[in-house]
């Protein structure tokens, strides 16, 4: 926002939010691609090593053109804080190792990306935090079920990928409520244009940024915003690591130190960004930032080609089934209207009337759409997960992941709707 003109519309804060250049001050975010920065007095650098002052020091902490595009994202969520990663991954596996490490808890969606899915079950399990996974579509009873005392957050995405469940707000944030720990909420996919966690009970979200928010396929990236609305201190046991000395920072006690709107992004800083080293290079932010200021726009044109694009396919004899959250009668056609009532995302997962190999071959009949492991970028692309990203799974594997052998994912671009659907329209012509 500008000082004294707080913007009615998000659109506006994806152009104009985060970094506002005094008088005189470059018009763009600056690269600053240093590794270092000189201070004249040792004596000033161990104040900032301390956390005494604020300042750089070295790159791999903070760098001030991440800092300056976490801005605008944290202004997008209405965040307090924010911080920028390396990817996706590193973005949510410091969202949740921040507050919850050997011997904790936590519950999570299943309806979550796969490689979420690995990081908490097989990594963040080997180093002693344990997860139970809840059925997004679970009764509030089931969810109570899953809590245990030593849990210290719920995970889930507000879109899922691949399978495009929309996350019950509600009920997910009741329950954390009810439990005393914070809703963690990857909003990745309907980016925060279309959906507000924040003001719907979340109270971090995680991007990766390598999907809309970059939205051209060139950067890998990922963020993490805090709401500054869980009081950490009203848990202080559960949430030590923040509410007592941290003596790797002399002693420092973030929730004093930098409040309930800055303890927990600086911590992960202070702490993981220093110690696991996974910030994104300054050129790649600046990249990231500057395609920040059409997010609506594209997002609004994703949006609209790929609602044509399902209507199309659902018209269409040659496919069996098609799940898209903004069509009529889709299991979360509802939750999609309550919380994301501008659309949900450009991801359409479809299965043909046919076997997998039927499917493999459609993909290859494609002339603009490119088959490509991604989403969500300007350019329309499609995966056959079981002859590529699943193909080491068998059928009953593959059941078991939800991915059926005939299904497609389109991630439809911003090109012309009718250019898509002439598209596939040519290649079914040739099945
Ligand atoms: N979260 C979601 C919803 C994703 O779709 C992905 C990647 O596809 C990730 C996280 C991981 O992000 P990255 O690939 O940037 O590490």
């Amino acid at each position: 926002m500008i000082e004294g003109f707080p913007f009615k519309d998000v659109d506006t804060t994806a152009v104009q939010g985060g970094y506002q250049p005094a008088s005189g001050e470059p018009r763009q975010v600056p690269i600053i691609q240093s590794t270092t920065f000189k201070y004249s007095t040792s004596e000033q650098m161990a104040r900032l090593f301390d956390l005494a002052e604020s300042g750089y020091f070295y790159s791999r902490l903070a760098n001030p053109t991440n800092d300056k595009v976490a801005a605008k994202i944290c202004d997008l969520e209405g965040g307090s804080a924010a911080m920028l990663t390396a990817s996706g991954q590193a973005a949510n596996f410091f969202a949740m190792f921040n507050i919850a490490s050997a011997g904790d808890h936590i519950v999570a969606s299943s309806a979550i990306y796969g490689g979420t899915f690995n990081l908490i079950s097989v990594t963040m399990a080997r180093m002693g935090v344990e997860c139970t996974f809840v059925e997004p579509d679970c009764s509030a009873e089931e969810l109570e079920a899953a809590f245990r005392p030593n849990t210290k957050l719920v995970f889930g995405e507000s879109v899922s990928n691949p399978s495009l469940a929309v996350l019950d707000f509600d009920k997910f944030s009741a329950a954390a409520k009810a439990h005393g720990v914070p809703l963690i909420v990857d909003n990745t996919f309907p980016t925060p244009i279309n959906c507000n966690p924040l003001g719907r009970g979340a109270n971090i979200v995680t991007h990766s940024t390598t999907k809309y928010m970059d939205g051209h396929g060139s950067c890998v990236g990922g963020a993490i915003v805090d709401g500054g609305n869980f009081d950490w201190t009203a848990y202080g046991d559960r949430y030590a690591c923040l509410t007592t000395p941290d003596e790797s920072y002399h002693g420092v006690v973030y929730t004093d130190a930098f409040g309930l709107g800055g303890a927990y992004i600086t911590k992960a800083t202070a702490q993981l960004m220093r110690d696991l080293g996974s910030i994104p290079s300054p050129i790649s932010s600046f990249i990231m930032g500057a395609h920040l200021e059409s997010l609506h726009l594209r997002i609004a044109r994703h949006v609209a080609n790929a609602q044509r694009v399902a209507e199309y396919l659902q018209a269409n004899p040659k496919v069996a089934w098609v799940r898209y959250p903004g069509l009529p009668g889709d299991p979360y056609y509802e939750l999609a209207q309550k919380y994301m009532p501008k659309g949900t995302c450009g991801v359409i997962a479809f299965g043909l009337n046919g076997s997998a190999a039927e499917a493999a071959a459609f993909t290859d009949k494609l002339k603009m759409i490119a088959i490509a492991t991604h989403v969500a970028d300007a350019r329309s692309c499609i995966l056959h997960p079981a002859s590529t990203t699943h193909r080491q799974l068998n059928n009953e594997q593959l059941a078991a992941a939800g991915v059926k052998p005939e299904l497609l994912r389109l991630s439809c671009g911003i090109e012309g709707a009718d250019d898509i659907v002439a598209d596939l329209d040519q290649a079914f012509a040739q099945i």
